[in-house]
């Protein structure tokens, strides 16, 4: 058995069903190895450790009254900046929000707490979820734990960073182009994208509302299926979740599903700027799949090219709207240097957003000017339709399709900063799915020679988490890879 702050869910969660542990060590073992490599990873922005041990009691005390309330009673879940949690800091690593703590808690987070689990922790994130990297955070850079000298991948680096380094038991992150799956794939962890709509965003700070989706980081895919099936589900309180559709009995299909699969691997996918190691990588675990009575079909998703300039426009289209409320009045930093209304706006504004922030706003604005509204933002509707039927022709030939979740592996601090555009590339393969709106995960799929992790990307159709999940953990499941950890 791996130390405690390593196990899965599974392993806890029997192992507190056979009385060898209680959520209070389990709890005090993660806030230990914070306490311990914290200082090099930096995953966590705050940590309020007395609230969590609190909660790990009530869990116990539950436990030994013989009412428990299920496989997440009691486990450990961190939570990166963005997500609403009653009585805790929600900054999302920006100055704007510096002094806001959340009055409520996001119907996902009341979600796990009605499954009995412990929610504790602020994680690290690019300001306002924009960013490949977690450098744009406005208070730390949080080091990738397989490299304390590169990133974790972004926005949700400190969720997929914390896991890595066994800082929780599982994290949430958010993804609206690739920030749960980039991350998870640069960490050496597994993270999962829901279909559009299936977590409710209610207590999610917006970034762009038409992309955004909550989803779990874990060490494997049984503890991802055992989150989502906690989480899912229609909110009054958030107009785009919608009723769950298909299969939702996640971990029961684990193991009914075994396939064989037929599995789509789009050439657009493998041509120009991926690294050669990654490349390899994923071809060798197609090849495991095919060895495994899969069909490999070669699939074409022909408006792969044109998926991050769409993304960048629809994305800060959103953005510049959803980030107008932040103007010192209504919400977040109010300048002290302002001597009028208007003054008071742009400073507030100024002081409290970041460099990238400030970018997205000024795109996302200019992009919905009346000049250039129709050449812009409307085309790029158009074009996000038709990328959205690229995967609807795709998936009448396949059950799922695969691909590397990131070009690279992990890259050096500092290497992309001065360069947006490089850094937006980081999302080539995930951001697609999140227009066309589907679910995909990132597994581990084995190292490059330097030992930095390497993720492959499952992809299925909307409300086909039960067949995703199952496809990935089949890969999972013959490899140890998402056994391996850093040595910390
Ligand atoms: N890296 C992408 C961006 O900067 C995606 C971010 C995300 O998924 N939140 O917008």
């Amino acid at each position: 058995m791996p130390p405690l702050h390593y196990n899965t869910i599974a392993q806890i969660a029997h192992s507190l069903k056979v009385g060898e542990t209680t959520s209070v060590e389990v709890t005090q073992a993660v806030l230990d190895r914070i306490k311990a490599v914290d200082d090099q990873v930096q995953a966590f922005l705050s940590l309020d450790a007395v609230d969590a041990i609190a909660q790990a009691q009530a869990s116990d005390e539950r436990r030994a009254q013989g009412s428990t309330f299920g496989p997440l009673d009691g486990i450990p879940i961190a939570i990166k900046d963005t997500l609403a949690v009653k009585d805790q800091p929600l900054r999302c690593a920006s100055k704007m929000l510096e002094s806001y703590t959340s009055p409520f808690d996001a119907t996902c987070i009341r979600q796990l707490r009605d499954a009995g689990a412990v929610i504790f922790g602020r994680l690290n994130m690019d300001e306002f979820a924009m960013g490949s990297s977690t450098e744009n955070s406005a208070y730390q850079t949080t080091s990738n734990p397989w490299d304390l000298g590169s990133i974790p991948g972004g926005s949700s680096g400190g969720s997929a960073a914390a896991m890595a380094a066994g800082e929780a038991i599982a994290t949430l992150g958010t993804d609206t182009g690739g920030s749960i799956r980039q991350p998870a794939a640069l960490c050496g962890v597994v993270g999962m994208k829901p279909t559009y709509g299936l977590i409710s965003r209610y207590g999610l700070v917006a970034f762009a509302s038409s992309l955004d989706q909550v989803g779990p980081f874990t060490r494997c895919v049984e503890d991802a299926a055992l989150l989502m099936e906690a989480m899912l589900g229609k909110d009054v309180l958030d107009s785009t979740s919608i009723r769950p559709q298909g299969d939702t009995h996640y971990v029961q299909a684990l193991q009914k599903k075994k396939g064989p699969w037929k599995l789509g691997v789009p050439r657009e996918f493998f041509g120009k700027g991926i690294d050669p190691e990654v490349k390899a990588n994923i071809e060798k675990a197609i090849e495991w799949y095919r060895s495994q009575g899969c069909a490999i079909i070669d699939i074409s998703l022909p408006h792969s090219d044109l998926a991050v300039p769409v993304y960048y426009i629809v994305a800060t289209a959103e953005a510049s709207s959803n980030l107008a409320r932040f103007d010192g009045v209504r919400y977040g930093h109010r300048s002290a240097a302002a001597d009028d209304a208007v003054s008071l706006f742009t400073k507030s504004r100024g002081e409290g957003f970041g460099e990238e922030v400030k970018r997205r706003i000024i795109l996302g604005t200019y992009v919905l000017s009346s000049g250039y509204y129709d050449a812009y933002y409307l085309r790029a509707q158009k074009v996000r339709t038709l990328i959205r039927n690229d995967f609807e022709n795709a998936f009448e030939q396949v059950d799922a399709i695969l691909t590397p979740t990131s070009p690279t592996p992990a890259f050096k601090r500092g290497e992309r900063s001065d360069d947006p555009l490089s850094m937006y590339l980081s999302d080539i393969y995930t951001i697609s799915v999140n227009l066309a709106g589907l679910p995909a995960i990132s597994v581990p799929s084995g190292f490059t020679k330097a030992g930095l992790p390497i993720g492959l990307q499952v992809i299925a159709p909307a409300f086909g988490e039960a067949d995703m999940f199952a496809v990935a953990h089949a890969f999972e499941q013959a490899h140890d890879y998402y056994q391996q950890t850093p040595k910390l």
